[in-house]
């Protein structure tokens, strides 16, 4: 089975660097499915999981935000933060999500509105993502 080499890396430094057979992601635009050979091309992506397809399994990690960049045999993919299932503290996800609901519901400013909105995406993703969700 061909294989791309797929690399996560935020600013605090790499997540994960290893050969996957598919990556799934959901970029702006639209969901991905990239296999090896693919054209190489530049997507921003969207709060949300990449799964990532390796002999019979697959593994998700939690992305918000960044870009994504594909060559035929690898995929690099450059997040503002990514966290594997392990790494998510779900009782800090619950009070995050907590917060940004009552600053939502607190409507003050447009921008404040916009920044609980987002902090709540992230909240939710990373629930789903430790909670295999989907
Ligand atoms: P919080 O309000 O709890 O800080 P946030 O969505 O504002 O959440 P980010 O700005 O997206 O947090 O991330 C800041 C750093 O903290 C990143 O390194 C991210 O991986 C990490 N992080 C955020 N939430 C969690 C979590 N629930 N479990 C593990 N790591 C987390």
């Amino acid at each position: 089975m061909k294989t791309l080499t797929v690399s996560v890396v935020t600013p605090d430094g790499p997540v994960l660097e290893d050969a996957y057979e598919m990556v799934s992601c959901k970029a702006e635009s639209g969901e991905l499915g990239i296999l090896p050979g693919h054209i190489p091309m530049v997507a921003p992506l969207t709060i949300s999981s990449i799964r990532l397809k390796q002999e019979g399994s697959s593994e998700r990690i939690a992305v918000s935000g960044g870009f994504l960049e594909v060559r035929p045999d690898q995929v690099t993919i450059l997040a503002q933060s990514a966290e594997k299932p392990s790494d998510i503290d779900i009782d800090r996800a619950r009070r995050a999500k907590e917060r940004a609901e009552q600053r939502m519901a607190n409507k003050q400013s447009d921008i404040d509105f916009r920044r609980a909105e987002l902090a709540l995406k992230r909240a939710i993703n990373r629930l789903d993502v430790k909670n295999n969700n989907f």
